[in-house]
């Protein structure tokens, strides 16, 4: 069973529009997977809306927090956070993944572009998913399931206007009318 406390993703250099859907969804696996927070730069504040408006309708409390300089939150997170790094540089998160579920906090540092040299030395894990270019929102969810092996399904969602009940075919969704 994992220990993991608090999971935390910083999204790190986005680009002008052409990022946009792609920092959407790095925040929504973030969300649905078990992470409580996303820090990014503001380049589109209507992320954030889109978010609360996903937490307003599923429930929960995933935050946006939007920052001038990554920098400055891994330093301040350092002392209690282990930094983990994603990239395809790094070492197989099929080596690492029991050692990750051991720690109490983890601060998830996903790129856009090329991320600045000086990140692979601040981490304390350079984790690679696979050592063959892919997306970030691949590389998240993938680490996000090693990390909790599934654990995360099991979160419930608190406040939700609709809650999904699985079933083997077509919708079922509970819709509570007392929320507004
Ligand atoms: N060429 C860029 C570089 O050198 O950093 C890769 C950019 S990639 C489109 C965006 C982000 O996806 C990376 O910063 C990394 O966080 C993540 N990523 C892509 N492939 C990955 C992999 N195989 N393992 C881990 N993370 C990966």
């Amino acid at each position: 069973m994992t220990i993991v406390l608090v999971i935390e993703v910083i999204r790190i250099g986005q680009r002008l529009v052409r990022d946009d859907r792609v920092t959407t969804h790095v925040a929504l696996v973030a969300r649905a997977f078990g992470a409580t927070k996303i820090f990014m730069t503001e380049v589109n504040p209507e992320i954030k809306d889109t978010i609360e408006k996903i937490n307003n309708t599923w429930g929960g409390n995933f935050v946006v927090e939007f920052i001038d300089n990554w920098k400055s939150i891994i330093k301040k997170k350092k002392d209690e956070y282990k930094i983990v790094h994603l990239t395809m540089y790094g070492e197989s998160i099929n080596d690492v993944e029991n050692q990750l579920g051991k720690e109490k906090n983890l601060l998830i540092v996903v790129g856009a572009e090329k991320v600045p040299r000086e990140i692979y030395e601040l981490a304390d894990y350079n984790i690679g998913i696979g050592n063959q270019p892919h997306s970030e929102i691949s590389a998240l969810a993938i680490l996000l399931d090693r990390i909790q092996r599934g654990e995360q399904f099991r979160n419930s969602f608190s406040g939700a206007k609709r809650k999904i009940i699985p079933t083997r075919k077509g919708k079922n969704v509970l819709v509570n009318e007392t929320r507004n």
